[in-house]
Formats: structure tokens, C-alpha cells, sequence
């Protein structure tokens, strides 16, 4: 929640609110990103060689694989900057909701990493195919898991400080390919013992992909849906109106909120006597939504309702 007294009347530039901290955010981001697209381009080129000396396919397709990570990033990075475009004719709440669209895009392409991770499995379980390899093979899969984990920590270290849901799924993805790349170290001298062990370590793994991918779809879902606000953001507002005009009893009812990432929205009703002019209900409302615009950085709309109600007159409502 950015609470911001002295800029409150200007846009908001970040979750923070302030020009110095979107450009901290900005940085921060653009090191993730670039950190998780050299990692990958990175241990692509490593991998291809390995494959291609050692002649394992196997780590070939890895490489590949590796290869194709970097769209994640770049997914993650487009969403991230598109977000950020201020508010235009056709979207006045600004393009923060975009960002739910990468992080989408971000689980869709975990789920295909968990199916392969699957058909792998079940392949070498049922067909009982195993995958043979060489010291260099196992070398580059060894070290790619530090790589990989590290990438991971990264990311989601960024994605914690700068509140992002993208970057936090695409350091899952990082920290699935490490723990692919375990369960292969590990599937080799436990293979001997147990057939079919390194398959069921490959659905596992699946599994818990499709767990962290199911989690981020359930987020953005119902981002999507809309939220009720948290029970912090309620007693704010609800303790802001009733500290602004003491002498009324306002009893502010109905918060709702409305999340657009970069620019948050909120309305509510408060209850004025009967007998105040419009110029005067208005002018307390319009104070309120100075005082949390000032106060949070964001917009309000406040409905009045007269008190004591006038039964024919007023209109019903349904107080959710
Ligand atoms: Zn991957
Ligand atoms: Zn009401």
C-alpha cells in the first residue's frame, strides 16, 4: 500500500508511489531479467557442446530446452514494462491489469514444462527407457543445478522487493529445471538398485510443477475476479473518514476496492444528516476523497446517505 502524503496528488508511478522508487523497481527488474536470459544463454551454450562431444541427445534437448527459458524472461520483462504505460483514452486505469496476462502466459509455459517432465516419467517407468550418460553430461547437468537454483533465488528475491507475480513464477520455472537436473543426478546410481526410480522422481517433480502453476492461475484469477479488500486496508479507510470528521458520525460502509496494479480505486458510503445542503454533502465527501488520495494514493468515490433515511424515497440498497 503506498502511503505517500506528499505526492498524493500526482500519478501513480509504482506500487510505492514515488519517481526514485520506480526507477529502483525498474533496475531491479532489468538485472532479473538480464541475469536469468545470460544464465540461460549461458548454460545453453554449455550444454549444446556437452551434448554435441558427448554425443547425448538427451543433453542436447536439454539445451534446447534451455534455449527456449529465455521467452519466459522475455515475457516477464514485455508484461512488466507494458504494465507501466500511464493511463490513455482507451485505458484510464492505467495498464497494470497487463501484467496479470504475462504472469499467466508465465504459468501456461510451466504447465508444459510439468507435461514434459511427466511424459518423460511415465516414459522411462512404462517403456522403462533409460537415458545413458557420459562423465561430461553428468558434469554439465551437475552444474547446472547451482546455476539454475541461483537464478531461481534471484528472481525470486526481485520479484518479493518489487511485488511482482511474473518474475516470482519465472523463478519457479528456474527452480524446476534445477530440480529436474537433481532428479536425473540422482536417477543414475539409483537406477541400478531400483527400476523405474528416476520416472517416479521425474512425476514428482511434474507434480509439484503443476501445484506452483495451479497457484499462479488461481492468483490471477482472482485478481481478474476482483477482491475484497484486506481487513488493513477497511480499518484505514474506515478510521481515516471517522479522524477527518470527528463531530459527524459518518459510519462509512460498503468499502470496495478495485485493484488496477498501478492505480488502485476504492467507494464507499457514509451517512450525513438529512437536513445538510448538497454543497455541503459534497464538500465532506470531496474532503474524504482528498484525505485518501493523499493519505494511500487512492481514488475514491464516496456515495452520501442521508440520515434519518426517508422511507419512500430512498433508494434500497443492498449493503454487501
Ligand atoms: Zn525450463
Ligand atoms: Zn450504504
Amino acid at each position: 500500500m503506498g502511503k505517500n502524503a506528499s505526492k498524493g496528488m500526482e500519478m501513480r508511478t509504482s506500487s510505492t508511489g514515488t519517481t526514485s522508487d520506480a526507477m529502483k523497481e525498474n533496475r531491479a527488474m532489468r538485472s532479473a531479467i538480464l541475469v536469468a536470459i545470460l544464465g540461460n544463454v549461458l548454460l545453453f551454450g554449455g550444454k549444446y557442446v556437452a551434448g554435441v562431444i558427448s554425443g547425448s541427445v538427451a543433453i542436447q534437448a536439454d539445451a534446447w530446452h534451455t534455449l527456449s527459458d529465455v521467452l519466459t524472461s522475455i515475457i516477464v520483462i514485455v508484461g512488466y514494462r507494458f504494465a507501466r504505460k500511464p493511463a490513455d483514452h482507451e485505458h484510464p486505469f492505467g495498464h497494470g491489469r497487463y501484467e496479470l496476462v504475462s504472469t499467466m502466459l508465465v504459468g501456461v509455459f510451466l504447465f508444459a514444462v510439468a507435461a514434459m517432465f511427466l511424459r518423460q516419467g511415465v516414459m522411462q517407468i512404462f517403456e522403462h527407457t533409460q537415458i545413458h550418460y557420459g562423465q561430461l553430461a553428468i558434469w554439465t547437468i551437475a552444474l547446472s543445478i547451482p546455476v539454475k537454483e541461483g537464478m531461481a533465488q534471484y528472481a525470486f528475491h526481485v520479484a518479493k522487493r518489487i511485488n511482482n507475480p511474473a518474475l516470482r513464477a519465472d523463478g519457479w520455472h528456474h527452480r524446476s529445471d534445477a530440480l529436474s537436473s537433481v532428479a536425473v543426478l540422482m536417477g543414475i546410481p539409483i537406477e541400478q538398485w531400483f527400476w523405474g526410480m528416476d520416472g517416479a522422481l521425474a512425476i514428482g517433480i511434474s507434480l509439484l510443477i503443476v501445484a506452483v502453476a495451479l497457484r499462479t492461475f488461481r492468483k490471477v484469477s482472482s485478481a481478474i475476479a476482483g477482491e475484497a479488500p484486506s481487513k488493513e486496508l477497511t480499518q484505514h479507510i474506515t478510521d481515516t473518514v471517522n479522524e477527518t470528521f470527528p463531530a459527524l458520525n459518518l459510519q462509512p460502509h460498503r468499502i470496495r476496492w478495485h485493484n488496477y496494479i498501478q492505480h488502485q480505486e476504492v467507494t464507499l458510503h457514509v451517512v450525513l444528516p438529512r437536513n445538510l445542503t448538497v454543497g455541503q454533502a459534497f464538500g465532506v465527501a470531496e474532503r474524504l476523497e482528498r484525505v485518501i488520495r493523499e493519505k494511500y494514493n487512492i481514488s475514491a468515490t464516496i456515495r452520501v446517505e442521508p440520515t434519518p433515511p426517508h422511507e419512500d424515497a430512498d433508494i434500497p440498497d443492498p449493503e454487501i
